[in-house]
């Protein structure tokens, strides 16, 4: 049956950022199709470790500030979850952050701290994960992209740059490892209703301009980006590598 292959029973997955918005999304959806999993967040996430939990699946927070975190911090954290789950199937890459400035005044800082939590984060936690994965024949990474790995946005710069080299570097290690069974592939979403676009949609002109362009007329929901998350996650995607896919609205075919 078709539909089995979407399942994850029994898997384990990571989730990065999954104390709210599209990663919270991501980690109870995660669970509805079967996979426990493992919270890497600054914060504790409390709220979806309960809604895991309250599916059955087992859920647990590895404590973790990316935008400090060295290779060997998140190849340990890595290490934690496959000895407190037993196992390691599928990382999601989707903590991320945003910091806008004009490109002549934008500081090294902010430079900085996009990056590190962006894109050297990213690189380290598949490097980690991709590990345990060649190593057992089999696994799945899904890293968010953005629209803006496409575009170069406005006084994003950081931002921009980040997300463009994430899709680089998913076809990179799709390259690498779809013969040893694993499949690295990226989500590119437009914009989503999440905290991370709240100024965006609490200035009325800002909103109203952006949501004209939006085919689909509309914000995404962090639940919309959901299916795209479990089928990547599945072994009905096993053919997929170093696809990106857009859940946009429509945003970048106009
Ligand atoms: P939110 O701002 O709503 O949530 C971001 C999550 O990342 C939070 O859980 C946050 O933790 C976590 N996080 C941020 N910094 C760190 C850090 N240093 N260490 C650990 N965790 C951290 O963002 P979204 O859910 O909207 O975005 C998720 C992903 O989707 C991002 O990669 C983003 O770039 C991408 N995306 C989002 C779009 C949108 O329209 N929303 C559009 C395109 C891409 P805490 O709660 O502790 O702050």
């Amino acid at each position: 049956m078709i539909l089995d292959s979407f399942r994850l029973d029994d898997r384990v997955a990571i989730v990065t950022g999954g104390n709210r918005g599209l990663g919270q999304a991501g980690a109870i959806a995660l669970a509805e199709a079967g996979a426990d999993v493992a919270l890497l967040d600054r914060t504790e996430p409390a709220e979806t470790l309960a809604r895991v939990q309250a599916l059955g699946r087992r859920a647990f927070w590895v404590p973790c500030d990316l935008s400090g975190a060295t290779a060997a911090d998140l190849a340990a954290a890595v290490g934690s979850v496959v000895d407190g789950l037993g196992r390691l199937d599928i990382l999601v890459n989707n903590a991320g952050i945003i910091r806008r400035a004009d490109a002549l005044d934008y500081p090294t800082s902010d430079w900085d701290e996009v990056l590190t939590v962006n894109l050297d984060a990213v690189f380290h936690l598949c490097q980690a994960a991709g590990r345990v994965m060649v190593a057992q024949g089999s696994g799945k990474i899904i890293n968010i992209a953005s629209m803006l790995s496409f575009q170069g946005g406005i006084r994003v710069p950081a931002y921009a740059a980040a997300k463009h080299a994430v899709v680089g570097l998913t076809k990179a290690l799709a390259n690498e490892w779809a013969g040893a069974g694993v499949n690295v592939n990226a989500i590119a979403p437009g914009y989503m209703a999440t905290d991370n676009t709240q100024a965006l949609r609490s200035d009325p002109d800002r909103a109203r301009s952006i949501v004209e362009r939006i085919p689909a007329g509309r914000w995404g929901t962090p639940e919309e980006l959901m299916g795209v998350v479990v089928f990547l996650a599945s072994d009905a995607a096993r053919y997929m590598h170093a696809a990106v896919v857009p859940v946009d609205g429509g945003w970048l075919a106009r």
